[in-house]
This record gives C-alpha cells, structure tokens and sequence, in this order.
C-alpha cells in the first residue's frame, strides 16, 4: 500500500516537474513573439503625498496579455525573460513607450509627473544605458526631470564602483534614481552614503503589518530618520488601508503608492487621474 502510494505521489511529482518545466519553455517561446506582437502594454500606478493630497509621480509597470493564458504577473516572466537574455528587448520598449506616452498626455494638454521606470539588473550594467535613456528622451521631446528610474540594492552588489560611476552619469543627465524595495537586499550602510540616489522605496513588507507590527514600525521610523539624514526622499509601497496611511505620515513619511489610492492602471484611465483627481483624496492640512 505504502509503495504504491509512494510510487503514485512520485508520479504525480514528476508529472508536476514536467508541467513546470514544460510551462518555462512555452513561456520564454512566447515571450519571444509577445514584442512583435504587441502583447505587452504599461500600466500607471500613482505616487501621492497624502498631506497635499494630490498625485506627485508614477510608477510604469509593465503587463502581458497573453493570447490564451490572458494577464502573467511581470513577478513570473521577467525573471523568465532574464534568464532567456530577452529583458534587454523588453526594458527597451519599456523605456521608449513611457516616454512617447508622457509625450502623448503633454499633447493632450495634461500638466504630468515624473514617471519611473524599473530598471533589470541587465539593463541597469548595460554601457548603452545612459545613451538609451538620452535618445528615448530627445524622440519624445520631454525634459530629463520628468523620467525617473528604479533600481534595487541588489543590483549595485557585484561592483559597486562601477554602479556609483553608472548612478553618476545618471544624475548628471539629471535623471532620478529610487532604491526599490529597499530593505529586503543587500544594503550596506557603508555603501548607501556614497550612492547618488534620490529616494529609498520602502519595501510592502514592512507596510503590509502596519500600524499593530512594533518592529515594522520601529523599521519604518528608523529609515525615515536615515533618509532624511543623508538626504533621500522616502516613499512607501503597498499602502493599502488608512491605518497604514496614517501611521506612515505620522512617521514622516508622506509620500505613498498603493492599492488604497489606485491600482496600476492603463495609460486612458491615468490620464483621467490626472485630469480629474483621486476620488477620496483631499488635503490634510487646512
Ligand atoms: P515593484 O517595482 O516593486 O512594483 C510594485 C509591485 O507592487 C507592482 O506589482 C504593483 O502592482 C504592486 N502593488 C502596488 N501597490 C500594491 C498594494 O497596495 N498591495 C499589493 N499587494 N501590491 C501592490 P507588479 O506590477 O506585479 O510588478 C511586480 C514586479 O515586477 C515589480 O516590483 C518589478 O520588480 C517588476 N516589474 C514590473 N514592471 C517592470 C518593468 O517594466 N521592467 C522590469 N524590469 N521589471 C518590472
Ligand atoms: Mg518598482
Ligand atoms: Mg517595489
Ligand atoms: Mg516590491
């Protein structure tokens, strides 16, 4: 009985490794054809200062619609996309179509924010970047302050000279660049005081248990402290209820991205945000 239980659970393993492996090679097959396609689109995700009440950036992310799995999460193809050495191609297209759809709403009439981008590892070593974000600029007509980049700790791991140099040609371009998902790396304090950036993203991690969490909230003030003394701007990511919203700003923390003011939304439905508000958004301080 117990052989054959095991014999039929090993199957059934096996039979899920196949699947999944199975299921990588179709994905990376159809990441292939998705540029070509047209299947990807960017969605926008408002940044707000919840004492002023307004929106003050966005963050591009991007979405595949696959023809017959419909939505795959960025999560579970851009390391997919990595690995196959195709990231480079998309955050290409990513970078350009940010910026012609910044140019589309100033066309429009629309007075925008700064809009960030993410940045793969791969993207961010390549030697062509600075050049890239130059010429996808200057086909749009925008100004450097209104394209901003996110990158993660982990990325200036490897030789952080060579990231320094990197982050330096940026900010000489005068583009801004945003620690994502800060805490969760590698971050060296050493390390952090000799990096151009301009803002530390607070990881959802430490929101997702606000404001009950004492330790999430004692990490909360404790990089607030450390932004503001070295002379980073700070913003939270995953803020999804009020209680949240409340404790962050009562911390100093002011400016936010999460599902309590938006989901990332389509380029049609932003441009309306932006024309119109955030529904339930209304300045604090009168
Ligand atoms: P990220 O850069 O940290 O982006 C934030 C993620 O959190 C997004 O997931 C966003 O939709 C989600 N999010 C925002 N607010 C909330 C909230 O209140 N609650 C929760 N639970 N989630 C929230 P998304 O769009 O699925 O992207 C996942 C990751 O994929 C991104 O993490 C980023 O690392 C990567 N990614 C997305 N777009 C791009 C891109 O264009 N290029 C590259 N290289 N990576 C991208
Ligand atoms: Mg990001
Ligand atoms: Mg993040
Ligand atoms: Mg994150």
């Amino acid at each position: 009985y117990h052989a054959k239980r095991n014999g039929h659970a090993f199957s059934c393993f096996d039979a899920d490794m196949d699947r999944q492996v199975a299921d990588r090679v179709n994905l990376e097959n159809d990441l292939r054809h998705a540029l070509a396609d047209g299947q990807f689109s960017l969605a926008f995700q408002p940044k707000v200062d919840f004492h002023k009440g307004c929106i003050v950036g966005a963050e591009a992310l991007i979405r595949w619609r696959h023809p017959e799995r419909g939505q795959v999460s960025p999560a579970l193809f851009i390391p997919v996309a990595e690995r196959a050495g195709l990231i480079g191609a998309i955050d290409d297209w990513v970078l350009g179509q940010a910026c012609d759809q910044m140019a589309q709403w100033r066309a429009m009439g629309l007075d925008i924010p700064a809009i960030s981008v993410n940045l793969s590892p791969a993207q961010f070593h390549d030697g062509r970047l600075k050049d890239k974000v130059k010429a996808a600029l200057a086909r749009a007509h925008l100004p450097t302050h209104l394209l901003e980049l996110e990158i993660t700790e982990t990325m200036m791991a490897s030789d952080v000279d060579r990231a320094i140099e990197i982050l330096s040609q940026l900010t000489a371009l005068g583009i801004k660049v945003s620690l994502d998902d800060f805490g969760t790396g590698y971050s060296s304090l050493a390390y952090l005081k000799l990096f151009p950036v301009s803002a530390l993203k607070i990881d959802r991690t430490f929101v997702d248990d606000l404001p009950d969490d004492a330790k999430d909230g004692a990490i909360i003030a404790s990089v607030v402290a450390l932004a503001r003394n070295l002379g980073f701007a700070v913003i939270a990511e995953g803020v999804e209820t009020q209680g949240q919203a409340d404790f962050l700003a009562e911390q100093g923390c002011a400016v936010m991205q999460g599902y309590l003011f938006s989901r990332p939304v389509d380029a049609d439905a932003f441009a309306h945000l932006l024309a119109h508000g955030l529904p339930g958004l209304k300045p604090r301080w009168s």
